[in-house]
């Protein structure tokens, strides 16, 4: 059994548009696409984790019930899509815990931060997330890229504190759900969606869950809203680079994920983490 988050974020959340947005006005649109995005995993049958910046549910608080209904579950994504390293994070991001339990009727016990932000600088946010009520968080990435990453961080679940990032900690309280990794020419390389089920062949995918399930170890994928539904995701002009990153192959991403999910077996973390026992 392997393990779907969805980030629900809209246009204006993703790290490489916000250097691109000064006085362009924030409208939500990609949250428009809820309802395809759970037509699709009602039709797949499979139950996800939307991790949700907070912000969007003040826009439209019915996203909560059309999530919860249909028996996915709710997680937290910042109130506004905020890296946890940026500076003095730290008190504005226990505050917006407690918006964000507000607004989800304290059902959200699983965390992601934005561009996998959780560091040695933004630790501090493990101890918050459990003093919160919060079970699991799903931040770390087994490789290191230009952007985020640990070169040697376990790569099953396992509990993570705020000294140990990368290595179970007896003594934690939250698990950690690392993103799923593979090889492509001898080397790691994440596979566990976003910009990787793009750009990479989708069999370099495949065979990393298929390596995972050999090691009975689930495959935690993620994939951004706007990914699946990129009929509402506006083009913003910006460099080649970035361009490439968040708008590569954008067409093709729901059909993949129709492949993936009709290969192997997906679940929400709160199911997976209740089915066993963790
Ligand atoms: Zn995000």
């Amino acid at each position: 059994m392997n393990i779907l988050g969805i980030d629900f974020e809209d246009w204006f959340h993703p790290q490489l548009i916000q250097r691109y947005l000064d006085g362009k006005k924030r409208t939500p649109t990609v949250i428009n696409g809820l309802d395809k995005i759970l037509d699709f995993l009602r039709i797949k049958n499979v139950y996800a984790t939307f991790f949700v910046v907070g912000e969007l549910l003040e826009y439209k608080p019915e996203i909560l019930d059309k999530i919860i209904n249909q028996g996915h579950e709710i997680g937290f994504h910042t109130m506004h899509h905020t890296r946890l390293d940026e500076p003095n994070f730290k008190e504005k991001f226990q505050e917006e815990i407690i918006k964000f339990a507000n607004l989800t009727e304290k059902r959200s016990r699983g965390f992601r931060a934005p561009t996998f932000s959780l560091n040695y600088q933004s630790s501090w946010a493990i101890e918050m997330l459990v003093n919160n009520g919060y079970s699991y968080d799903s931040s770390i990435m087994p490789v290191k890229t230009s952007m985020y990453g640990f070169t040697n961080s376990e790569i099953k679940p396992y509990k993570i504190t705020s000294k140990s990032l990368e290595k179970n900690d007896p003594e934690g309280e939250l698990i950690e759900f690392p993103l799923l990794v593979g090889k492509l020419l001898g080397r790691t390389v994440p596979t566990s969606g976003g910009f990787y089920i793009r750009f990479l062949p989708l069999s370099v995918i495949k065979k990393s869950i298929i390596e995972y399930e050999k090691m009975r170890i689930p495959s935690t994928f993620y994939i951004h809203s706007w990914e699946l539904t990129p009929e509402f995701m506006p083009k913003i002009s910006m460099s080649i680079k970035d361009r490439f990153i968040t708008y590569h192959n954008l067409k093709n991403t729901l059909s993949r994920m129709d492949e993936l999910l009709k290969k192997f077996e997906f679940t929400s973390f709160s199911r997976y983490i209740q089915k066993y026992n963790l």
